[in-house]
């Protein structure tokens, strides 16, 4: 028995196949797209301007590249029963557009900041009013209430036990110490000379001060914060750069601390492992200009923690103008997923999705392997709102009931130093965070939990789906 649902594509493309694969992908259908008719299989759906026999199909896409906005859709007059067999609006080629960022790829620099961020303020999103709206998500759910009313296919559900949305939490280990220099020489090798002075007065300072101050450990939170996840069943991952600022090819804007020079880490990354809590690259701020330098800055964090590492992210979201190449270089380093898709200044969605996808590359004409989990909200992203965590919950909550609203995925990204009330500086930032767990934890239809394992079970999810044993009913 062909358990797939045939869809009949006019005019093959690869980057639109993509958007309808994925499209199919999230809503668990199997899916065969082809362009000749087959005699034997019966195909319901045609995309395309120019069908011979409309009386065959049950559902005619038009293709129609130049709209990226569902007008009728968003502005609420859209009414399923009124959708006959025609939709006039080219949804997947939208969808692709969307996906692959064509709606920023021709922007000059002014769209975008010092570090090859794209402005929110210059954004697709912000400029039609999108920011707490994951379109992609929309469209996907009207898609699925159309293929469930005209063939009433459902298909197998996106997230495990009954669970009808994600959250993926994480955290940027970017100062876990308030001293780090002290671990280093005064001098580092490959350094100018302005700069190994500085270097030599953080180490006489940090050193100094080290001893003096009783609160010397007070960024080092990462037990406050896996005590209070875990009192509600979530876990998390954590992002460990495994270079420093003081490394060769390193930038200013790198972490200061080193996996390497304070023995801590080891005593960490066994009590994340023990405590099933994740560990993931933070890869530096220079590691996408050469190759090498995602290979080796992965190795060497696996050979302190002596498992594979699975996800990545990029210290301030710092891809390069080239995403996708940087993409291509996490899929052949054996990255299973990266989640370094955000805004930097701005809660909202980035690709203008709330979940799970992998990356359209134009070079080697597929998608990615790669899994990208994007980041809705990072704590700075509330920084208006901390004086008050009560409203910057608030504030956070009216994007995730979007995003419960249309099933997707959310990633949350919190820092160490602020993820935990347990310091002056940040008391703000972690009573956020910690409320917004208490918060998160009264969702019962959502599955909150790490990066890792939401791709772990996106893959068994992948290969159920085409197995003849899904669950999928056509
Ligand atoms: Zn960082």
């Amino acid at each position: 028995m062909n358990r797939k649902f045939h869809f009949f594509m006019e005019k093959k493309d690869p980057v639109i196949t993509y958007a309808i694969e994925f499209v199919f992908m999230i809503l668990g259908i199997p899916i065969q797209i082809s362009e000749k008719a087959k005699p034997d299989i019966v195909t319901k759906v045609y995309y395309g301007n120019n069908c011979p026999d409309p009386e065959k199909f049950q559902l005619i896409f038009r293709q129609n590249p130049n709209e990226l906005v569902w007008k009728e859709l968003l502005n609420d007059s859209l009414k399923l029963d009124s959708v006959g067999k025609i939709v006039e609006f080219d949804v997947f080629a939208s969808i692709a557009a969307l996906l692959c960022d064509e709606v920023h790829s021709s922007k000059d620099i002014g769209y975008f900041d010092e570090h090859a961020r794209l402005l929110f303020h210059k954004s697709f999103q912000f400029e039609n009013g999108f920011e707490k709206i994951p379109l992609i998500n929309v469209y996907i759910s009207i898609l699925k209430e159309l293929f469930l009313k005209k063939f009433k296919l459902s298909g197998v559900p996106l997230w495990p036990n009954g669970k009808k949305w994600a959250v993926a939490l994480s955290h940027d280990v970017d100062n876990p110490e308030k001293y780090p220099a002290k671990f280093f020489p005064f001098l580092s090798k490959g350094k100018a000379l302005k700069e190994n002075l500085k270097f030599t007065y953080r180490k006489l300072y940090d050193s100094f001060f080290s001893v003096l101050d009783n609160k010397r450990n007070e960024y080092w939170q990462f037990e406050d914060i896996t005590t209070v996840e875990k009192s509600y069943g979530f876990n998390s991952a954590f992002y460990f750069s495994s270079a420093s600022r003081r490394d060769v090819y390193a930038s200013n804007f790198d972490v200061e601390y080193s996996i390497f020079k304070n023995p801590a880490y080891l005593k960490l990354f066994c009590f994340l492992q023990e405590n099933n809590f994740e560990i993931g690259l933070h890869a530096s701020y220079n590691a996408y200009k050469e190759r090498e330098r995602i290979f080796e800055e992965k190795e060497k964090l696996e050979s302190l923690t002596g498992g594979k590492i699975q996800g990545n992210r990029h210290h301030l979201w710092h891809l390069g103008n080239d995403e996708t190449n940087t993409f291509e270089i996490h899929e052949a380093a054996g990255f299973k997923y990266d989640t370094s898709i955000s805004f930097n200044e701005n809660i909202a969605f980035r690709r203008n999705l709330a979940l799970p996808f992998q990356v359209w590359s134009k070079k080697l004409n597929r998608a990615l392997k790669l899994w990208e989990f994007p980041v809705f909200c990072m704590d700075a992203h509330l920084v208006d709102y901390f004086p008050s965590p009560s409203s910057a919950v608030e504030k956070a909550i009216e994007y995730i009931e979007n995003i419960r609203k249309f099933e997707g995925l959310g990633v949350i990204d919190w820092h160490v130093r602020t993820s935990f009330p347990g310091n002056d500086r940040f008391l703000n930032w972690g009573q956020t965070y910690v409320s917004l767990l208490k918060k998160l934890s009264q969702y019962k239809d959502a599955w909150i939990t790490s990066p890792a394992s939401i791709y772990e079970w996106l893959t068994k999810r992948t290969q159920n789906l085409y197995s003849e044993t899904s669950g999928f009913e056509n």
